[in-house]
């Protein structure tokens, strides 16, 4: 049941020593979805132990490099592995055509099938969905097509309320039906809907990945509450006006789109590589929201079961 964040490349676009460009692997239930691939990412999984052959969905933010130079190696990678069961790229418009292209030059025999989901930048949208989590876009407000991703569990183990169990007394097996998402009809023919009987025995957890994006007030609706929040604050707020001019985030607006939205917890990233010392980045933020964590290379967040 665990939920993890592995955090594979923190830095913007040029990468430095221990701090790689975009990538993260998002870890329900011991199955990995892979979010950006900057280059180096096969390396940074083999570090931090991810088992990269399980990954069988990686969602693309956009099509800078920082964001997506390492899928080819790793597409090239997993051909040499022998890799056969299906992978999926949900990405923009036109990554499909960099991929082929270098898999035609470079005479790569593709071992496996590889299938594009084009994203549409302007809307959100709901783009992938397995038995456990389901996964939306959101837009972000870049100089090119840029989604955010926003993870949601899905609800399991539904419990019967009491306040049912109080005014009826279904069987043993009525009990089973209704923890299995039935409805409940009584011998006087009253029916009770399933939502109305239960509840799920833990709050669905959330994640939302948002970047490259400048301050944008329009995502909140869609991530309020979200248990944890990564967004990306690639310069100090004195430079407001460069972040502006390149449409990116500051610490500060980072931590005020965290404070609006309520989020449980934020991690910041995507880190200009001019900054050597990223603890005032850290204190900027946390100035504005106190739950603030420095998303490094190499750290793994939790988000805990949370109880009704
Ligand atoms: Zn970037």
């Amino acid at each position: 049941m665990k939920f993890t964040i592995t955090i594979l490349g923190c830095n913007s676009a040029i990468p430095k020593p221990g701090r790689n460009s975009s990538a993260q692997v998002v870890t329900l239930n011991s199955k990995p979805y892979l979010v950006d691939c900057g280059e180096g990412t096969q390396i940074q999984m083999r570090k931090s132990g991810i088992r990269f052959q399980k990954i069988d969905h990686i969602f693309i933010s956009h099509l800078h490099g920082d964001h997506f130079f390492g899928l080819i190696g790793l597409i090239s990678t997993y051909c040499l592995l022998g890799r056969t069961n299906p992978l999926h790229v949900y990405a923009p418009d036109g990554l499909r055509e960099i991929i082929d292209l270098q898999i035609s030059t470079t005479s790569t025999e593709l071992t496996f099938p590889l299938y594009f989901s084009p994203i549409d930048p302007d809307r959100p949208e709901k783009i992938f969905s397995d038995d456990q989590m389901l996964v939306s876009t959101i837009p972000m407000l870049h100089r090119i097509p840029t989604s955010g991703f926003l993870f949601v569990e899905k609800e399991r183990d539904r419990n019967i309320r009491k306040e049912f169990l109080n005014i009826e007394s279904p069987s043993f097996a009525e009990i089973r039906n209704i923890k299995a998402g039935m409805d409940y009809t009584n011998s006087a023919g009253k029916t009770y809907s399933n939502p109305e009987i239960t509840r799920p025995q833990y709050r669905s957890r959330s994640y939302a990945y948002c970047t490259d994006t400048a301050y944008s007030e329009r995502i909140l609706p869609q991530i309020r509450g979200v248990d944890l929040l990564y967004h990306e604050s690639t310069f100090m707020h004195d430079k407001q006006p460069k972040a502006e001019e390149r449409f990116h985030s500051t610490t500060v607006q980072a931590a005020m789109i965290a404070s609006k939205a309520q989020a449980g917890r934020l991690l910041l990233g995507h880190f200009s590589p001019r900054y050597e010392d990223l603890q005032p980045l850290l204190e900027e933020a946390r100035s504005v929201f106190p739950d603030t964590d420095l998303a490094l290379d190499g750290c793994v967040f939790d988000i805990p079961l949370k109880r009704w």
